[in-house]
């Protein structure tokens, strides 16, 4: 095989990407659209079902992406920075799987070449989350379906 021929994100590092190749890498599952707590000794990240307001729940995909650090000022924007520690994305969100320097998953987008596959492997949080607006106290929401 070529080098041409290996997929980007196995010859690319992250900061060699282009922009639509590092926008690409987002699978759309939608995981990091949740809200989380985190316990501040230990690190431990617990995922809710609590999303954002601005997600649409059905294309899994925000709806203010351009402005969504303005209007959501804790929406962290994943940079190569943000990736050095990416504990506190999803085990399986491509980013922190390639900053970890791991394949990503056989039911990704860019693997099978079909978006929908993300949904077929039951990854994509549509119809298991309620939106902010209609959420309590965060700590009646936690849930061990994100991985
Ligand atoms: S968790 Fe990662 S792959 Fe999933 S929507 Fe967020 S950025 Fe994209």
């Amino acid at each position: 095989m070529s080098r041409q021929e290996i997929p980007f994100w196995e010859r690319k590092s992250l900061d060699e990407m282009d922009r639509r190749e590092w926008e690409s890498l987002c699978d759309g599952c939608a995981k990091c659209c949740l809200y989380r707590l985190e316990d501040e000794d230990t690190r431990e990240i617990h995922f809710t079902n609590v999303h954002c307001r601005l997600l649409d729940v059905e294309t899994a995909r925000c709806t203010d992406y351009a402005n969504r650090s303005v209007r959501v000022p804790d929406c962290v924007t994943i940079t190569i920075e943000v990736l050095q520690d990416p504990y506190w994305l999803p085990q399986t969100c491509a980013y922190r799987l390639l900053a970890e320097g791991r394949d990503l998953p056989t039911w990704h987008p860019l693997v099978t070449g079909r978006p929908e596959s993300v949904i077929e492997a039951g990854q994509r949080i549509t119809g298991r989350s309620i939106c902010e607006d209609d959420a309590d106290e965060l700590e009646q929401h936690l849930v061990d379906w994100i991985k």
